[in-house]
Protein backbone atom coordinates (compact mmCIF):
# COMPACT_ATOMS: atom_id res chain seq x y z
CA UNK A 1 0.00 0.00 0.00
CA UNK A 2 1.48 3.74 -1.18
CA UNK A 3 2.11 5.65 1.95
CA UNK A 4 0.19 8.16 0.77
CA UNK A 5 -3.00 6.50 1.43
CA UNK A 6 -2.28 5.85 5.05
CA UNK A 7 -1.62 9.82 5.32
CA UNK A 8 -0.45 13.06 3.48
CA UNK A 9 2.77 14.75 3.58
CA UNK A 10 4.73 11.91 5.44
CA UNK A 11 8.16 13.90 5.58
CA UNK A 12 10.33 12.48 2.88
CA UNK A 13 12.81 10.84 5.57
CA UNK A 14 10.36 8.80 7.52
CA UNK A 15 9.23 7.73 4.39
CA UNK A 16 12.95 6.77 3.56
CA UNK A 17 12.99 4.72 7.14
CA UNK A 18 9.62 2.90 5.88
CA UNK A 19 11.20 1.86 2.47
CA UNK A 20 14.62 0.79 4.37
CA UNK A 21 12.98 -1.19 7.10
CA UNK A 22 10.79 -3.11 4.20
CA UNK A 23 13.89 -3.70 2.18
CA UNK A 24 15.32 -4.96 5.20
CA UNK A 25 12.53 -7.63 5.87
CA UNK A 26 12.43 -8.11 2.14
CA UNK A 27 15.94 -9.33 2.04
CA UNK A 28 16.01 -11.34 4.99
CA UNK A 29 12.82 -13.00 3.85
CA UNK A 30 14.58 -13.73 0.45
CA UNK A 31 17.52 -15.07 2.12
CA UNK A 32 15.91 -17.37 4.18
CA UNK A 33 14.13 -18.93 1.34
CA UNK A 34 17.41 -19.43 -0.41
CA UNK A 35 18.52 -21.02 2.34
CA UNK A 36 15.59 -23.41 2.21
CA UNK A 37 15.83 -24.25 -1.32
CA UNK A 38 19.65 -25.31 -0.56
CA UNK A 39 18.35 -27.45 2.37
CA UNK A 40 15.77 -29.07 0.30
CA UNK A 41 18.09 -29.42 -2.60
CA UNK A 42 20.65 -31.25 -0.48
CA UNK A 43 17.94 -33.32 1.24
CA UNK A 44 16.75 -34.45 -2.18
CA UNK A 45 20.30 -35.15 -3.87
CA UNK A 46 20.87 -37.82 -0.99
CA UNK A 47 17.32 -38.96 -1.34
CA UNK A 48 15.81 -38.00 1.84
CA UNK A 49 13.07 -36.87 2.22
CA UNK A 50 12.22 -32.94 2.94
CA UNK A 51 9.27 -32.11 5.23
CA UNK A 52 10.60 -28.65 6.45
CA UNK A 53 8.41 -25.88 5.31
CA UNK A 54 9.10 -22.67 3.13
CA UNK A 55 9.20 -19.43 4.86
CA UNK A 56 6.34 -17.21 4.66
CA UNK A 57 6.68 -13.50 3.96
CA UNK A 58 5.97 -11.70 6.79
CA UNK A 59 1.90 -10.09 6.29
CA UNK A 60 2.67 -7.40 8.61
CA UNK A 61 4.88 -6.04 10.80
CA UNK A 62 5.81 -3.68 13.54
CA UNK A 63 9.23 -1.97 13.42
CA UNK A 64 10.32 1.06 15.00
CA UNK A 65 10.56 4.04 13.85
CA UNK A 66 14.00 5.03 12.49
CA UNK A 67 14.86 8.88 12.61
CA UNK A 68 17.45 9.68 9.97
CA UNK A 69 19.31 13.15 10.23
CA UNK A 70 16.18 15.81 9.74
CA UNK A 71 14.12 14.14 11.76
CA UNK A 72 15.69 15.51 14.55
CA UNK A 73 17.66 18.46 15.86
CA UNK A 74 19.32 20.16 18.28
CA UNK A 75 20.35 17.39 20.67
CA UNK A 76 21.76 18.31 23.99
CA UNK A 77 22.38 16.47 27.39
CA UNK A 78 19.17 16.17 28.58
CA UNK A 79 16.92 16.67 25.84
CA UNK A 80 16.47 16.86 21.57
CA UNK A 81 13.74 18.12 19.40
CA UNK A 82 12.38 15.38 16.75
CA UNK A 83 9.39 15.45 14.19
CA UNK A 84 6.94 13.40 15.04
CA UNK A 85 3.03 12.98 13.67
CA UNK A 86 1.00 14.29 16.57
CA UNK A 87 -2.51 12.75 15.92
CA UNK A 88 -3.35 16.02 13.63
CA UNK A 89 0.00 16.61 11.97
CA UNK A 90 3.65 16.54 11.58
CA UNK A 91 5.54 18.62 14.00
CA UNK A 92 8.72 19.45 16.27
CA UNK A 93 8.68 18.52 19.79
CA UNK A 94 10.81 18.89 21.94
CA UNK A 95 11.61 15.69 24.34
CA UNK A 96 13.63 15.33 27.41
CA UNK A 97 15.99 12.18 27.80
CA UNK A 98 17.12 10.51 30.32
CA UNK A 99 20.07 8.41 30.52
CA UNK A 100 23.89 8.63 30.23
CA UNK A 101 25.34 10.82 27.79
CA UNK A 102 26.64 9.61 24.70
CA UNK A 103 30.13 9.16 24.59
CA UNK A 104 32.24 12.52 22.76
CA UNK A 105 34.54 9.48 21.34
CA UNK A 106 32.26 7.11 19.46
CA UNK A 107 30.36 7.13 15.76
CA UNK A 108 26.70 7.77 16.71
CA UNK A 109 23.95 6.33 14.83
CA UNK A 110 20.48 7.66 13.85
CA UNK A 111 18.42 7.29 17.02
CA UNK A 112 14.80 5.08 16.82
CA UNK A 113 11.83 5.34 18.58
CA UNK A 114 11.13 2.10 20.46
CA UNK A 115 7.33 1.48 22.16
CA UNK A 116 7.65 -0.35 25.33
CA UNK A 117 4.20 -0.58 26.98
CA UNK A 118 2.85 2.69 27.13
CA UNK A 119 6.05 4.31 26.59
CA UNK A 120 8.40 5.70 23.84
CA UNK A 121 11.79 5.21 24.40
CA UNK A 122 14.56 6.62 22.23
CA UNK A 123 17.49 4.12 21.26
CA UNK A 124 21.13 5.79 19.89
CA UNK A 125 23.15 3.35 18.18
CA UNK A 126 26.96 4.10 19.02
CA UNK A 127 29.46 3.11 17.34
CA UNK A 128 32.87 2.86 18.65
CA UNK A 129 36.57 1.55 16.89
CA UNK A 130 39.18 0.56 18.73
CA UNK A 131 42.61 -1.83 18.29
CA UNK A 132 41.81 -5.02 19.17
CA UNK A 133 44.06 -5.89 22.20
CA UNK A 134 45.89 -9.26 21.02
CA UNK A 135 45.01 -12.71 21.88
CA UNK A 136 45.01 -13.93 25.54
CA UNK A 137 48.03 -16.59 24.25
CA UNK A 138 50.12 -13.47 22.65
CA UNK A 139 49.51 -11.32 26.18
CA UNK A 140 50.71 -14.16 28.18
CA UNK A 141 53.78 -16.03 26.47
CA UNK A 142 55.45 -12.62 25.49
CA UNK A 143 55.29 -10.21 28.42
CA UNK A 144 55.63 -11.47 31.96
CA UNK A 145 54.35 -7.99 33.01
CA UNK A 146 50.62 -8.63 31.64
CA UNK A 147 48.22 -7.68 34.38
CA UNK A 148 45.58 -10.59 35.03
CA UNK A 149 41.93 -9.28 37.03
CA UNK A 150 41.45 -12.89 38.14
CA UNK A 151 37.24 -13.49 39.59
CA UNK A 152 36.01 -16.04 41.87
CA UNK A 153 32.05 -15.93 41.63
CA UNK A 154 30.27 -17.18 44.62
CA UNK A 155 26.73 -17.93 46.08
CA UNK A 156 27.82 -16.45 49.99
CA UNK A 157 28.46 -12.64 51.26
CA UNK A 158 31.25 -12.30 48.41
CA UNK A 159 29.83 -12.09 45.20
CA UNK A 160 32.64 -11.96 43.58
CA UNK A 161 36.29 -11.67 45.07
CA UNK A 162 38.84 -10.27 42.42
CA UNK A 163 42.80 -10.48 42.20
CA UNK A 164 45.25 -8.65 40.24
CA UNK A 165 48.47 -10.47 39.29
CA UNK A 166 51.37 -10.56 37.05
CA UNK A 167 51.82 -13.13 34.41
CA UNK A 168 55.08 -13.92 36.67
CA UNK A 169 52.93 -14.40 39.45
CA UNK A 170 53.47 -11.31 41.49
CA UNK A 171 49.76 -10.41 43.44
CA UNK A 172 49.28 -6.83 43.18
CA UNK A 173 45.81 -6.16 44.55
CA UNK A 174 42.30 -8.01 46.09
CA UNK A 175 38.89 -6.49 46.16
CA UNK A 176 36.00 -8.19 48.15
CA UNK A 177 32.53 -7.51 45.84
CA UNK A 178 30.25 -8.01 48.93
CA UNK A 179 26.49 -7.73 49.21
CA UNK A 180 25.79 -11.55 48.41
CA UNK A 181 23.24 -12.15 52.23
CA UNK A 182 21.25 -8.55 51.39
CA UNK A 183 20.36 -10.22 47.77
CA UNK A 184 19.85 -12.95 48.82
CA UNK A 185 17.63 -12.44 52.09
CA UNK A 186 15.39 -10.18 49.87
CA UNK A 187 14.88 -12.68 47.32
CA UNK A 188 14.35 -15.25 49.62
CA UNK A 189 11.55 -13.10 51.61
CA UNK A 190 9.81 -12.48 47.96
CA UNK A 191 9.56 -16.23 47.01
CA UNK A 192 8.53 -16.94 50.24
CA UNK A 193 5.58 -14.42 50.01
CA UNK A 194 4.94 -15.81 46.38
CA UNK A 195 4.69 -19.16 48.20
CA UNK A 196 2.22 -17.94 50.72
CA UNK A 197 0.60 -16.45 48.20
CA UNK A 198 0.24 -20.04 46.00
CA UNK A 199 -0.96 -21.71 49.14
CA UNK A 200 -3.83 -19.69 49.95
CA UNK A 201 -5.37 -19.16 46.16
CA UNK A 202 -4.92 -23.15 45.85
CA UNK A 203 -4.17 -22.96 41.85
CA UNK A 204 -2.13 -21.28 39.48
CA UNK A 205 -4.24 -20.00 36.26
CA UNK A 206 -2.59 -21.81 33.19
CA UNK A 207 -1.03 -19.18 31.00
CA UNK A 208 -1.07 -16.45 33.37
CA UNK A 209 1.95 -15.50 35.49
CA UNK A 210 0.91 -15.73 39.06
CA UNK A 211 2.04 -13.09 41.51
CA UNK A 212 3.27 -10.45 38.32
CA UNK A 213 4.37 -7.49 40.66
CA UNK A 214 6.66 -10.47 42.75
CA UNK A 215 8.45 -11.98 40.27
CA UNK A 216 9.11 -8.57 38.64
CA UNK A 217 10.31 -7.10 41.61
CA UNK A 218 12.74 -10.42 41.76
CA UNK A 219 14.12 -10.10 38.59
CA UNK A 220 14.71 -6.61 38.43
CA UNK A 221 16.86 -6.97 41.37
CA UNK A 222 18.87 -9.84 40.31
CA UNK A 223 18.90 -8.20 36.78
CA UNK A 224 20.64 -4.81 38.83
CA UNK A 225 22.68 -6.39 41.20
CA UNK A 226 24.25 -8.63 37.96
CA UNK A 227 24.85 -5.05 36.31
CA UNK A 228 26.39 -3.45 39.57
CA UNK A 229 28.55 -6.63 40.11
CA UNK A 230 29.85 -7.02 36.42
CA UNK A 231 30.49 -3.18 36.19
CA UNK A 232 32.54 -3.28 39.95
CA UNK A 233 34.35 -6.07 38.71
CA UNK A 234 35.61 -4.71 35.00
CA UNK A 235 36.52 -1.11 37.18
CA UNK A 236 38.83 -2.76 39.17
CA UNK A 237 40.08 -4.57 36.50
CA UNK A 238 40.95 -1.06 34.40
CA UNK A 239 41.94 0.68 37.81
CA UNK A 240 44.81 -1.86 37.93
CA UNK A 241 45.11 -1.98 34.22
CA UNK A 242 44.47 -5.53 33.73
CA UNK A 243 43.92 -6.87 30.15
CA UNK A 244 42.85 -9.91 30.90
CA UNK A 245 39.89 -10.94 32.98
CA UNK A 246 39.51 -14.89 33.84
CA UNK A 247 36.21 -16.44 35.99
CA UNK A 248 35.98 -20.15 35.81
CA UNK A 249 33.49 -22.31 34.00
CA UNK A 250 29.96 -22.37 36.10
CA UNK A 251 29.94 -25.95 37.67
CA UNK A 252 26.31 -27.82 37.34
CA UNK A 253 23.42 -26.11 39.54
CA UNK A 254 23.44 -28.28 42.42
CA UNK A 255 19.76 -28.48 43.19
CA UNK A 256 18.68 -27.50 47.17
CA UNK A 257 16.20 -29.57 49.14
CA UNK A 258 13.91 -27.50 51.46
CA UNK A 259 11.55 -24.76 50.95
CA UNK A 260 10.34 -23.37 47.90
CA UNK A 261 11.93 -19.93 48.88
CA UNK A 262 15.21 -22.04 49.67
CA UNK A 263 15.24 -24.01 46.14
CA UNK A 264 13.94 -20.86 44.45
CA UNK A 265 16.43 -18.72 46.08
CA UNK A 266 19.94 -21.16 45.14
CA UNK A 267 18.87 -21.41 41.67
CA UNK A 268 18.78 -17.59 40.98
CA UNK A 269 21.65 -17.53 42.64
CA UNK A 270 23.57 -19.39 40.29
CA UNK A 271 21.63 -17.82 36.93
CA UNK A 272 23.14 -14.56 38.79
CA UNK A 273 26.48 -15.91 38.63
CA UNK A 274 26.17 -17.05 34.49
CA UNK A 275 24.79 -13.24 33.91
CA UNK A 276 27.87 -11.26 35.91
CA UNK A 277 29.85 -13.34 34.01
CA UNK A 278 27.98 -12.71 30.38
CA UNK A 279 28.06 -8.39 31.51
CA UNK A 280 31.37 -8.80 33.08
CA UNK A 281 32.60 -9.57 29.32
CA UNK A 282 30.96 -7.06 27.23
CA UNK A 283 31.70 -4.84 29.56
CA UNK A 284 35.31 -5.66 29.42
CA UNK A 285 35.25 -6.09 25.92
CA UNK A 286 34.12 -1.80 25.82
CA UNK A 287 37.25 -1.26 27.44
CA UNK A 288 39.51 -3.74 25.42
CA UNK A 289 40.03 -6.54 27.82
CA UNK A 290 39.35 -9.52 26.95
CA UNK A 291 37.85 -11.87 29.09
CA UNK A 292 38.43 -16.26 29.75
CA UNK A 293 37.68 -19.11 31.55
CA UNK A 294 39.26 -21.93 33.15
CA UNK A 295 38.20 -25.88 34.57
CA UNK A 296 36.66 -24.99 37.98
CA UNK A 297 37.92 -28.29 39.29
CA UNK A 298 38.92 -27.75 43.10
CA UNK A 299 39.75 -24.39 42.79
CA UNK A 300 38.84 -23.66 46.48
CA UNK A 301 40.36 -26.95 47.38
CA UNK A 302 43.73 -25.92 45.72
CA UNK A 303 46.63 -23.76 47.65
CA UNK A 304 47.50 -20.92 45.39
CA UNK A 305 51.36 -20.91 46.54
CA UNK A 306 52.31 -24.69 46.33
CA UNK A 307 48.98 -25.83 44.75
CA UNK A 308 48.55 -28.48 47.53
CA UNK A 309 45.32 -29.17 49.08
CA UNK A 310 44.28 -27.30 51.59
CA UNK A 311 42.11 -26.96 55.42
CA UNK A 312 39.57 -24.56 54.77
CA UNK A 313 37.52 -23.56 58.40
CA UNK A 314 35.73 -20.40 59.82
CA UNK A 315 36.77 -18.08 62.25
CA UNK A 316 37.46 -19.25 65.15
CA UNK A 317 37.03 -22.97 64.48
CA UNK A 318 40.26 -25.41 64.93
CA UNK A 319 42.19 -25.16 61.47
CA UNK A 320 41.72 -28.71 60.46
CA UNK A 321 39.65 -31.00 57.95
CA UNK A 322 37.51 -29.22 54.67
CA UNK A 323 34.37 -27.69 55.28
CA UNK A 324 32.94 -26.25 51.81
CA UNK A 325 31.43 -22.58 52.09
CA UNK A 326 34.08 -21.71 54.87
CA UNK A 327 35.51 -18.42 54.86
CA UNK A 328 39.10 -18.97 55.82
CA UNK A 329 41.92 -21.14 54.52
CA UNK A 330 45.15 -22.75 55.61
CA UNK A 331 47.81 -24.84 53.85
CA UNK A 332 49.59 -27.40 55.80
CA UNK A 333 52.39 -27.93 53.29
CA UNK A 334 53.40 -24.35 53.32
CA UNK A 335 51.33 -22.25 55.47
CA UNK A 336 49.57 -20.07 53.39
CA UNK A 337 47.00 -18.24 55.58
CA UNK A 338 44.12 -16.28 54.13
CA UNK A 339 40.56 -15.70 52.98
CA UNK A 340 39.45 -18.77 51.06
CA UNK A 341 37.77 -16.85 47.96
CA UNK A 342 40.61 -14.87 47.57
CA UNK A 343 43.03 -17.81 47.29
CA UNK A 344 40.34 -19.29 44.90
CA UNK A 345 40.72 -16.70 42.35
CA UNK A 346 44.09 -16.27 42.38
CA UNK A 347 44.39 -20.52 41.88
CA UNK A 348 41.44 -19.34 38.90
CA UNK A 349 44.05 -16.88 37.41
CA UNK A 350 47.34 -18.97 37.40
CA UNK A 351 44.72 -21.79 35.59
CA UNK A 352 44.94 -19.20 32.82
CA UNK A 353 48.78 -19.19 32.52
CA UNK A 354 49.13 -22.71 33.26
CA UNK A 355 47.40 -23.08 29.69
CA UNK A 356 49.66 -21.83 27.65
CA UNK A 357 53.28 -22.57 29.82
CA UNK A 358 54.92 -25.85 29.12
CA UNK A 359 53.26 -28.84 27.91
CA UNK A 360 53.94 -30.47 31.38
CA UNK A 361 52.21 -28.01 33.29
CA UNK A 362 49.38 -27.86 30.68
CA UNK A 363 47.35 -30.06 33.68
CA UNK A 364 46.98 -27.99 36.81
CA UNK A 365 48.59 -30.81 39.42
CA UNK A 366 45.88 -32.88 40.63
CA UNK A 367 45.86 -32.24 44.23
CA UNK A 368 43.80 -34.99 45.30
CA UNK A 369 47.16 -37.15 44.17
CA UNK A 370 48.97 -34.85 46.48
CA UNK A 371 47.29 -35.38 49.65
CA UNK A 372 47.32 -38.94 49.98
CA UNK A 373 51.07 -38.37 49.08
CA UNK A 374 51.74 -35.80 51.53
CA UNK A 375 49.91 -37.69 54.66
CA UNK A 376 52.42 -39.85 54.93
CA UNK A 377 55.64 -37.54 54.93
CA UNK A 378 53.75 -35.09 56.84
CA UNK A 379 50.87 -36.78 59.33
CA UNK A 380 48.75 -33.98 58.48
CA UNK A 381 45.24 -34.94 58.97
CA UNK A 382 42.90 -34.15 55.95
CA UNK A 383 38.96 -34.83 55.89
CA UNK A 384 37.58 -37.90 54.72
CA UNK A 385 35.70 -35.42 52.12
CA UNK A 386 38.59 -34.02 51.23
CA UNK A 387 40.70 -37.23 50.22
CA UNK A 388 37.44 -39.01 48.47
CA UNK A 389 36.31 -36.02 46.42
CA UNK A 390 36.19 -36.40 42.69
CA UNK A 391 36.74 -34.24 40.46
CA UNK A 392 33.44 -31.91 39.78
CA UNK A 393 31.76 -31.84 36.83
CA UNK A 394 32.97 -29.54 34.33
CA UNK A 395 30.11 -29.18 32.23
CA UNK A 396 29.31 -25.92 30.88
CA UNK A 397 25.43 -25.52 31.96
CA UNK A 398 23.06 -23.51 30.80
CA UNK A 399 22.08 -20.50 32.26
CA UNK A 400 18.91 -19.97 32.51
CA UNK A 401 16.99 -16.94 31.48
CA UNK A 402 19.22 -15.40 28.83
CA UNK A 403 15.92 -13.70 27.53
CA UNK A 404 16.13 -10.45 30.05
CA UNK A 405 19.54 -8.55 29.77
CA UNK A 406 17.23 -6.42 27.94
CA UNK A 407 18.68 -3.43 25.62
CA UNK A 408 21.38 -2.51 27.73
CA UNK A 409 21.26 0.98 25.85
CA UNK A 410 19.22 3.24 27.62
CA UNK A 411 17.65 1.39 30.29
CA UNK A 412 20.39 0.89 32.39
CA UNK A 413 22.11 3.92 32.22
CA UNK A 414 21.41 5.37 35.09
CA UNK A 415 23.52 3.03 37.16
CA UNK A 416 27.02 3.42 36.19
CA UNK A 417 26.96 7.29 36.86
CA UNK A 418 26.39 5.66 40.35
CA UNK A 419 28.72 3.38 40.34
CA UNK A 420 31.80 5.83 41.70
CA UNK A 421 30.16 6.37 44.99
CA UNK A 422 28.80 2.96 45.83
CA UNK A 423 29.92 2.14 49.01
CA UNK A 424 30.82 -1.46 49.99
CA UNK A 425 27.07 -2.72 50.33
CA UNK A 426 25.27 -2.79 46.77
CA UNK A 427 21.86 -1.07 47.16
CA UNK A 428 18.79 -2.29 46.35
CA UNK A 429 16.24 -0.09 45.02
CA UNK A 430 12.88 -2.24 46.12
CA UNK A 431 13.80 -2.84 49.89
ZN1 LIG B 1 50.59 -24.31 50.02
Amino acid sequence: MPLEEILEDIPALFRRAAINAALGSARSFSSHLQKWRKRKEKAEAKGKGFHERPPVPPRAWNKSATLYAGMWKERAGSSMVMKVWTGTCWSWVKVRLIGRDLPTDADIGSPQLIRRGNQWWVHTPVEKQFKSPGKIEKQVTTNAQTRMCAVDLNLNEHLAVCTIQTVEGTILATTFIGGGRRISGFRKKQLGRIARNRSKTGIIAEGEQDNADLWHKIRQVDEQVAHLVSARIVQFAQAHQASILVFEHLGNLKPEKGKYSRRGNSKRAYWMKGRIFKYAKYKAWHIGVITSRVNPANTSRECHRCHRLVIRYDAGERAEGYTPGTSLVRCPHCWMQGHADRNASLVIGQRLIARYQTPLKEKPHAPVRHAGREEKSSGVALSQEAKSKSRPSTDLAGYGESNEHGTAQDGLLRMDERLSDIPCQLRLPFE
